[in-house]
């Protein structure tokens, strides 16, 4: 990793559920978000959403928690992105769309779900509304996360699918939840899409995250925050991750106050040293 020390802020990318979402109902958790808000503004930094999230939910949350309206939404986990136009409507980039069903080999959702549940017992399809062209996703029972980790990689090094599986936790159920992408899709490779499109260095991007489906994005050279409520197998990755364990900031506050603090020691530590 080859950070710049003066590189200035330009981007906040955050995860919304158990990142930006409240984690509880309590002034301080809305005051976070406002103050987020603020200093996006004062900062004219750009704010992207990196989401597990369909278009659909991610704009039920915004409205829900009434979240900052962010420049785009890499939702799915990263793989389908939206772009807000000039007159504040969101438009699907299909560039990317296309990019990423043409890694696909062929695969598609239906056939994914047919031949997983068949061999791999534990695993339950989520909900249509939950599903995409490139986003396969699945339930299980969380006291079995080892062995469908261990089955489902089986399964896709037996046919050398071109895909790739990611595991997080249900923040409210506990329940485990997995998601089937084209090999090399997930929120840090969309990051990076989106980052190199505007010629925006990975250094200038604070991402803040909670749960497994972030550790890609955690681990590619962005400045990092991590939230109070963070789970174990992401903090050790983070930490093992890191180079230079100045760009990340392991935040004591909870949800959307960790992020703030998170931010605003970003933001500090450029001006200390430029
Ligand atoms: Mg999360």
């Amino acid at each position: 990793m080859n950070l710049k020390s003066n590189q200035t802020v330009t981007t906040l990318a955050t995860d919304l559920d158990g990142t930006l979402i409240p984690v509880r109902q309590t002034p301080e958790q809305h005051a976070a978000v406002k103050h987020l808000g603020s200093l996006v503004v004062e900062h004219s930094l750009q704010l992207i959403f990196v989401t597990g999230r369909s278009f659909e939910l991610t704009f039920e949350a915004i409205t829900k928690f009434d979240l900052p309206h962010p420049a785009s939404i890499l939702c799915d986990v990263g793989s389908t992105m939206w772009h807000r136009s000039d007159n504040g409507t969101y438009e699907q980039d299909l560039d990317y769309q296309q990019a990423l069903l043409d890694r696909m080999g062929g695969w598609t959702n239906a056939g994914i779900q047919t031949a997983l549940c068949e061999r791999v017992e534990r695993l339950t399809p989520q909900s249509p509304n939950q599903q995409t062209l490139l986003k396969c996703s699945f339930d299980f029972p969380h006291d079995a996360v080892a062995e469908v980790r261990e089955q489902v990689a089986a399964w896709i090094a037996d046919f050398d699918c071109p895909l790739a599986f990611t595991i997080s936790r249900d923040p409210e159920t506990g329940e485990g939840l997995m998601d089937i992408l084209p090999v090399d899709v997930n929120k840090g490779s969309a990051i990076q899409w989106w980052a190199t499109r505007r010629s925006i260095d990975a250094a200038s991007i604070v991402f803040a995250g909670d749960s497994g489906n972030d550790t890609a994005a955690m681990t590619r050279g962005f400045r990092a925050v991590l939230v109070g409520n963070a789970d174990e197998q992401l903090r050790a990755e983070t930490r093992d991750a890191m180079a230079d364990q100045q760009w990340l900031y392991l935040a004591e506050g909870h949800g959307p106050e960790g992020v703030r603090d998170g931010l605003m020691y970003h933001l500090e530590r450029e001006v200390r040293q430029s």
